[in-house]
């Protein structure tokens, strides 16, 4: 293993792996820290955690025990990936995570870069711009969670840290990667720990990338992973970038289970329904404790063999707030969530190889249903929305010959073009 990655949340991590791949790294994602000399053939591993909001000495106690994982495993180089709009609360987690695991890694300076100019996140004097608006005035600031009422990341992160943090500015970017070395040289002697750099544009990145060369740890968005891949290949380390994606070939039934009720979901929805089988999801028939369960079982197994199918409970705004309103926001998404990951399972065990999942807390609850530990990274379907293989835990009394290995599309929320479902079952078929 090369690069060793920490992200703070599931999706991110997903993100992050996919940056990867495309940038030629084998890269495999993994559900929380795995077991101690658990071996995993490629260049990057991603470990996925859930610290962006729990309490900061969890994050970090977290942290630094993937740190620990990755480094035993080989990794030449720690990334710590958050969201590239800098979510936190005001007590962190990015400033004291980053500040652990600078001092587990004896590393008296790193650089904070949220930049991700593809999705329209930029960096300039040290503020962040998501779109063309500051990023206290993008409605972040309204965030249930990690609420961002400042724009200015050196005052963020410095509020975060005891470390000094410092800028590095794009026209140091600009002028280059040497440029932009001495300037962490320079800031690192007059005692700054940690500092913001600007980036506009995706050659700023490739810039920062082999400017970070040498550090031991880098923490950023997954913007930054564009300019990475390329350190290893320069010292000779990572020479086969050709087949980062490949997978291996998985016959076999597909299934399709969407809790998500975006807009971009409900079109996808809608576009599968109007020529294939989908069968809908009564959150109110759940609540009543009807079999709603047993009877998708059903009607998915008299099809499922022969084709495709989708199980849904993706509705309009209108539809989920009467949901909500009767039966509560949490309640009536955990029954949801149980109820389509259920299923998911049952399938998959019946012998379901090809599975897309839309929803981000939807894909959280599925892939803890199928006993997912780790995923390995193949080709993107749609921006930031790839096909993984997972190998999963066998259950008892599940022979060897069920095949452990299933393909698996994670989609959040607003991901992915109207026809999404058939296109990446499309992919697999061309595999
Ligand atoms: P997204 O990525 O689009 O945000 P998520 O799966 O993260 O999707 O979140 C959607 C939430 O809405 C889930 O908790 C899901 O169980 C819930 N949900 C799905 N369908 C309905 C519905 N018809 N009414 C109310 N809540 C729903």
């Amino acid at each position: 293993m090369l690069l060793g990655c920490i992200a703070d949340d599931f999706t991110g991590a997903t993100d992050l792996a996919n940056m990867l791949v495309r940038g030629g790294m084998r890269t495999v994602q993994t559900i929380g820290i795995p077991a101690p000399g658990t071996i995993i053939d490629a260049d990057a591993v991603v470990v996925s955690l859930k610290s962006r909001t729990t309490p900061a000495a969890d994050a970090i106690a977290e942290s630094l025990a993937a740190c620990r994982w990755l480094r035993a495993a080989g990794a030449q180089q720690i990334f710590f990936k958050y969201c590239s709009t800098f979510d936190s609360t005001e007590r962190g987690n990015i400033g004291p995570v980053a500040d652990a695991l600078m001092t587990e890694l004896g590393c008296d300076f790193t650089i904070a870069c949220p930049a991700f100019p593809e999705n329209a996140r930029s960096v300039y004097r040290g503020y962040l711009f998501v779109g063309d608006l500051l990023l206290n005035e993008s409605g972040m600031e309204k965030h249930p969670l990690t609420p961002m009422t400042d724009a200015n990341l050196v005052r963020v992160l410095q509020s975060q840290t005891t470390r000094r943090v410092g800028l590095a500015r794009c026209d140091t970017v600009t002028a280059g990667a040497k440029a932009l070395s001495a300037r962490f040289d320079a800031l690192r002697a007059e005692g700054f720990g940690m500092a913001i750099v600007d980036a506009l544009s995706d050659a700023d990145l490739h810039t920062i990338g082999a400017a970070c060369a040498q550090m031991p740890l880098v923490t950023g968005g997954s913007g930054i992973a564009i300019g990475l891949p390329a350190n290893f290949q320069q010292q000779g380390l990572l020479k086969d970038t050709g087949h980062a994606s490949a997978l291996p070939r998985i016959d076999g039934p597909a299934l399709i289970i969407s809790g998500s009720c975006s807009k971009a979901t409900n079109a996808q929805v809608g576009e599968w329904s109007r020529s294939r089988p989908a069968l809908r999801i009564d959150p109110f028939a759940l609540h009543r404790g009807e079999p709603v369960v047993e009877q998708a079982l059903v009607w998915a197994r008299e099809r499922i063999a022969r084709e495709p199918v989708l199980i849904y409970a993706t509705s309009t705004p209108e539809e989920v707030a009467a949901v909500q309103k009767a039966l509560g926001v949490e309640a009536a998404g955990a029954l949801i969530e149980d109820a389509l990951a259920s299923i998911a399972s049952a399938l998959v065990r019946d012998g379901v190889r090809k599975l897309i999942s839309a929803g981000g807390e939807t894909s959280g609850a599925v892939v803890k249903a199928l006993g997912v530990r780790s995923m390995r990274v193949g080709p993107q379907i749609d921006p930031g929305v790839p096909w993984m293989v997972a190998r999963r835990e066998l259950a008892a009394g599940e022979g060897q010959g069920a095949g452990a290995d299933i393909a698996l599309a994670l989609k959040s929320g607003n991901f992915g073009a109207t026809d999404f479902f058939a296109k990446a079952l499309a992919m697999l078929d061309a595999a």
